[in-house]
């Protein structure tokens, strides 16, 4: 982020773009674009970016853009999906940019339908590659035929990696299973989200950095309670659905544009469903604690270190912020197996006065609605199973993603000999759960917390001061010379990038370090 102008925030966009200002600079006229044209678009003052197809004058919105106007830059007059895709692609453009949309690439229409069925044809095996390579070719012109050729190897290198791990169902007279063999070893509930309402079945399941999907319009009407059943040593997953009335069907239903297909991760758009919220608490005078309750249909494990995304409609545009589940609180009992409340998610949020996505969150009443989506993120657990060391450092709500980590170091990882918190506040009014943390420091021989404050008062007689090389080095330690460690980092963006360099300055690799960031 870069600090933005006064009269720049992402409200001020909103009002912009409500203003009935030609944005485009098109008099609401929506034109066909070339990639010729495209890449006249290129400066500050002028410049087009298409995404996924359609093409934005984002000249306007430079000054607005909170990663700044250089990072905007770097696709102008270009195909910018990828990259936008890399840096945020849970950002909802085409709410955000509607009034700057120009029009749509110039690409046959036909051409490009056709080039999808046969890639789906392909991809299920109906059709084999030559065949779809040969008909692909007749009518295409040479670039797009080029593509396709690069997108089908690719996904014939897909369907083989996944070739016998397709969904099957099956019924008696009151459930209907759907059986995937994942043939995935360490299959677990955290990688299958299933969301069943309406007659709407969509059941995603991770498999490292790819998704495979079922989404169908179900033939006849079930309950709304879902179960989900793996058999983690073999990969096989079984969504079973109850039906409402006790007849045959004749097959599953309609499948819908994504069913069956498996792809990379990232290229899945985000699915969202609505939750209800069903308490907030105070945490601290700015942050509460926030339980929202999924649908009935939904079954949803967020993993650790993994956060979500919560979608509110703000004056009319969609707003979509990241966000890290915690536990409703921290567990000091460790000899009790953890309990996995499957049904409610927790957030601690800090609401900002001025903040847009937090000050509309803080005005949701119990029993409203949020949208929330799919879990994401890069952390895995594996990261701390072998470690002996596990070193956290927290800024202000940097704390979240440390929540559970925290209880699964402390419960699950038996060689872990030193769980250290170091947390990071302005003063002592801000410090997240600090009663709890010293409870558990207390009870726990292996954990410690040191709290450090950057505006502390007078009375204050713990550590002060900001992240740096030198305190760093004082709390940083592996318990032994040689001892495997794991450094996790998260707080304000210029805090993890400080602190990283710090820990690299002071010898630490690469692997021995994970730092949380969107
Ligand atoms: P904003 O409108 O973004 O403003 C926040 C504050 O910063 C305001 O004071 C505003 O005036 C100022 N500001 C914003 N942008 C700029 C700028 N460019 N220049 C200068 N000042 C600016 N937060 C939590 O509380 N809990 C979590 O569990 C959590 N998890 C997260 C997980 C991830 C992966 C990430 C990336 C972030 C997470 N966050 C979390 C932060 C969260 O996503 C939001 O950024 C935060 O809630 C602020 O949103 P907002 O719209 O209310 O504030
Ligand atoms: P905060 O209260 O403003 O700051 C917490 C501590 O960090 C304070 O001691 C503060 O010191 C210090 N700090 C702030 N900016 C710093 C900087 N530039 N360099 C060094 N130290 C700095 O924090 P917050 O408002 O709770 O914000 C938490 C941040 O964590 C948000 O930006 C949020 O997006 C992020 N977050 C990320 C994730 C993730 O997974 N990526 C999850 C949760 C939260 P001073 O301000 O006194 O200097």
């Amino acid at each position: 982020q870069v600090p933005l102008k006064p009269g720049r925030s992402l409200m001020d966009w909103i009002r912009l773009t409500k203003s009935g200002k030609d944005l485009t600079g098109l008099k609401g006229r929506l034109v066909e674009v070339t990639e010729d044209e495209l890449s006249k678009h290129n400066k500050k003052e002028d410049c087009w970016i298409c995404i996924r197809g359609f093409v934005y004058n984002v000249t306007p919105y430079m000054e607005y853009h909170p990663g700044g106007e250089d990072e905007l830059m770097r696709a102008a007059g270009t195909d910018g999906t990828d990259l936008f895709d890399q840096v945020h692609r849970w950002v909802n453009y085409e709410s955000m940019l509607k009034e700057c949309l120009v029009g749509r690439m110039a690409v046959k229409p036909i051409a490009a339908s056709k080039a999808n069925i046969l890639m789906t044809l392909l991809f299920a095996g109906v059709l084999p590659e030559k065949k779809v390579l040969a008909s692909s070719a007749k009518d295409l012109s040479p670039r797009i035929h080029n593509k396709i050729l690069v997108i089908l190897s690719k996904l014939l290198i897909l369907s083989l990696v996944f070739k016998s791990s397709n969904y099957d169902w099956f019924q008696t007279d009151s459930l209907i299973t759907i059986v995937i063999y994942t043939k995935q070893k360490d299959m677990n509930a955290e990688l299958v989200t299933v969301d069943c309402q309406d007659k709407q079945l969509r059941g995603e399941i991770i498999m490292d950095d790819h998704s495979y999907l079922v989404e169908v319009d179900l033939e006849c009407a079930v309950s709304e309670d879902v179960a989900v059943n793996i058999a983690e040593k073999v990969g096989k997953v079984e969504i079973i659905l109850n039906k409402k009335d006790n007849i045959h069907w004749k097959r599953l239903g309609q499948p819908c544009e994504g069913h069956n297909t498996f792809i990379k991760r990232t290229d899945r758009g985000l699915f969202y469903r609505k939750c209800k919220l069903v308490s907030k608490t105070e945490v601290t005078h700015d942050t509460k604690l926030f339980c929202l309750m999924l649908p009935k249909g939904t079954h949803l494990r967020v993993p650790t270190g993994q956060h979500v995304y919560l979608k509110q409609v703000i004056a009319g545009t969609e707003v979509v912020k990241p966000y890290t589940p915690v536990l409703p609180f921290l567990p000091l009992d460790f000899q009790e197996p953890p309990h996995h409340d499957a049904v409610h998610i927790y957030l601690m949020i800090k609401i900002y006065s001025h903040g847009l996505f937090t000050q509309a969150l803080d005005h949701l009443q119990i029993g409203d609605y949020i949208s929330v989506s799919n879990p994401e993120g890069s952390f895995k657990k594996s990261q701390v199973q072998t470690s002996e060391d596990l070193l956290l450092l927290a800024g202000g709500t940097g704390f979240t993603p440390m929540v559970k980590l925290l209880n699964f170091a402390l419960t699950e990882v038996s060689c872990l000999r030193t769980v250290k918190l170091i947390f990071f506040n302005k003063t002592e009014d801000d410090i997240l759960w600090r009663n709890q943390l010293e409870q558990l420091a207390l009870k726990d021989e292996r954990f410690e917390v040191q709290f450090i404050l950057s505006q502390p008062s007078k009375e204050w007689i713990g550590k002060q001061g900001k992240i740096s090389s030198s305190l760093l080095s004082e709390f940083v330690k592996r318990s032994r010379r040689d001892s495997k460690v794991l450094i996790c980092i998260c707080g304000p963006a210029p805090f993890t990038e400080q602190g990283v360099q710090y820990l690299k300055d002071l010898g630490y690799s690469q692997e021995e370090i994970h730092a949380f960031t969107a």
